[in-house]
């Protein structure tokens, strides 16, 4: 199943277009988000034989992040080895973690403000929270995931490095969480843990990779983050970005104003966000 948000209400998009979660359930889910995550299971099933034979076309204008509001965002740093070496650093013993504060998602197609001459990009997989997840093991993980999405970790590189490392001030400024263009439900993949992700400046590929490279995988990521504090529905986790980020590069490049950042992951779909001046 794909969910998605149209201008912030819950929608199930099929072939044939959107069908209106709430209009559709007759107001037992949505139209808000957040209270369809908030009711995953329940949701699932309905869904499962929702009548969507009265689908509307698809206008992707009114796309919006599927999870505009998680109460909690994790982040992942360093979590493929060819991006770890390109950053000289080693990989991790256990995952390098912080957050991109909830205020700067944005949509799929919205453009974001650049704050400096220094803000690069970061192809991710996210991961959406279906079920609360504490002290979960990793075999147990999958079962507590709605879905999967396509994000860009935006990071200002100065900030992120200032004062020791500001990662989670680096890459939450306005607009720096691009996500969607929808949720898609693990069983839509033949396999989960191996999609191909990449993403392009303009049309030129920046990073090209496959998750099965990840250091600490999804239900690894899972279990490591769910000994430490709870993982409530709707929360997102960013799974961490490959190799081809901008601050590598000899000599480095960074996003400049004007340029369409294309993202996209095997089996979900591929967002875009043009670059302007602040
Ligand atoms: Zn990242």
């Amino acid at each position: 199943m794909k969910l998605a948000n149209l201008d912030g209400r819950a929608a199930i998009i099929t072939d044939a277009g959107a069908t209106d979660v709430a209009t559709a359930s007759a107001g037992r889910f949505g139209p808000d988000l957040t209270s369809v995550y908030d009711r995953w299971a329940a949701f699932r099933e309905w869904a499962a034989s929702a009548d969507t034979s009265q689908a509307a076309p698809l206008d992707p204008p009114q796309l919006r992040s599927p999870v505009p509001e998680p109460r909690q965002v994790f982040a992942i740093g360093l979590n493929y080895r060819q991006h770890a070496a390109e950053s000289g650093m080693q990989p991790p013993a256990i995952p390098a973690t912080f957050t991109k504060f909830p205020a700067c998602i944005t949509g799929p197609y919205d453009d974001v403000v650049l704050p400096s001459e220094m803000v690069d990009w970061e192809i991710e997989l996210v991961v959406v929270i279906g079920e609360r997840a504490v002290k979960v093991a990793e075999a147990d993980a999958w079962a507590h995931i709605a879905g999967y999405t396509v994000g860009q970790d935006l990071s200002e590189r100065r900030v992120q490095m200032a004062a020791g490392a500001q990662f989670s001030l680096g890459k939450s400024y306005t607009g720096f969480a691009p996500t969607g263009p929808w949720l898609v439900t693990l069983d839509e993949f033949a396999d989960p843990a191996n999609l191909e992700l990449g993403c392009s400046i303009d049309g030129e590929v920046m990073q090209h990779s496959r998750t099965d490279e990840l250091i600490f995988s999804v239900p690894r990521l899972i279990a490591e983050l769910s000994a430490v504090l709870p993982l409530l529905p709707g929360d997102i986790i960013f799974t961490g970005t490959p190799s081809g980020v901008g601050a590598a590069r000899k000599p480095p490049r960074f996003l400049e104003p004007g340029q369409v950042l294309e993202s996209w992951i095997e089996g979900i779909g591929s967002i875009r966000n043009r670059m302007v001046a602040s």
